[in-house]
């Protein structure tokens, strides 16, 4: 199997079948300029549970067409689960993923394929504007991948989403990466080898709304943030270092006060003083646990601990 391309669904009734008319006319197109033929392509639709006709309608199409499969989840999965699941079936040279709502063009899989022969091994689809999403998401979604990138080490490429195309080397890593809360653009950029964005124009959803409410969005950023990043869990000792800090200078005011004035209160000043240094310790010792459960979080991700591109050696070793 030269290609596989994943396509999450998720309550997209009234656009399957256009998606799916879409898709095949890659095909030929694929033939012509890469000369694959049309059954080294897979096209895997993941039914994330969908709760209208999606599934009925992917299983009658399944039916008439040739190298079209489906995987159906036994319930919503969420986005990020449907895609690992898709690219785990995948058997592919090469596998791209694309979201089903038309949003991502399927006519820019061949764009992509050919910047990936150029050597590289991940093309992630890079939108240059967005149509038709609303103000709101435009603002959030700026403002998280501006957040993510100064508070991970890991660099996530701006503005894109997981439209992009792997290399089989970069899908093996990828599925031994065995994480629970996935951030699946994140995990790619974090495996390496040679990755480079490809622009494209993000257009409106075909039709039907976006499955990505409120709540989901939210639980995606803090998997983004918290699945790369153990700052939030540092916050505590920085808090309590400045804390204590200050507490401690101003102990020294009150103390001096109390020696030397006549201006406090009977009481103030050992209360001021206990309160002070004790929400400083508090939080320092907080901080510490958070130190250590960052750590803890580190290992129970049981991610490979590298990843070795190539070993070359002498021809003539053994
Ligand atoms: N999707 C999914 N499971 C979910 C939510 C969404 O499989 O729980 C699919 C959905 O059908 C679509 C893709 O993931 O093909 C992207 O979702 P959506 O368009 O709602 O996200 P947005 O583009 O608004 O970020
Ligand atoms: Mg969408």
């Amino acid at each position: 199997m030269k290609l596989s391309i994943v396509v999450p669904i998720y309550n997209e009734q009234d656009i399957i079948s256009h998606l799916v008319e879409r898709m095949e006319n890659l095909r030929p197109i694929f033939y012509e300029r890469f000369s694959i033929s049309p059954d080294e392509i897979e096209i895997l639709y993941v039914n994330d549970g969908s709760k209208d006709n999606s599934l009925p309608i992917l299983q009658s199409m399944c039916y008439i067409m040739k190298g079209m499969r489906v995987i159906n989840l036994s319930r919503n999965h969420g986005h990020q689960i449907a895609i690992t699941a898709g690219i785990e079936t995948a058997k592919g040279d090469a596998v791209v993923v694309i979201d089903g709502d038309l949003q991502d063009p399927p006519e820019v899989i061949p764009e992509l394929y050919a910047t990936m022969l150029q050597g590289y091994d991940v093309v992630y689809a890079q939108r240059k504007k967005r149509e038709g999403e609303t103000y709101f998401k435009l603002i959030t979604a700026k403002f998280f991948y501006r957040t993510l990138k100064k508070l991970t080490n890991v660099d996530v490429p701006l503005d894109t989403g997981d439209f992009r195309i792997m290399s089989r080397r970069v899908v093996d890593v990828f599925n031994s990466m065995t994480e629970k809360h996935r951030f699946i653009r994140g995990m790619v950029s974090w495996i390496g080898f040679n990755q480079i964005g490809y622009e494209y124009e993000r257009h409106e959803r075909f039709a039907g709304s976006t499955k990505y409410t409120l709540s989901k969005m939210i639980k995606f950023a803090i998997d983004g943030i918290t699945s790369f990043s153990s700052i939030p869990l540092k916050l505590a000792s920085y808090i309590g270092l400045f804390i204590a800090i200050t507490g401690f200078l101003y102990a020294l005011v009150v103390l001096y006060l109390a020696l030397f004035t006549t201006s406090t209160v009977t009481g103030w000043s050992s209360m001021m003083i206990v309160v002070l240094i004790l929400g400083g310790a508090q939080l320092l010792s907080l901080g510490l646990i958070g130190e250590y459960l960052g750590r803890i979080h580190d290992e129970s991700k049981q991610r490979p601990l590298f990843i070795i591109e190539d070993i070359y050696e002498h021809p003539h070793s053994r």
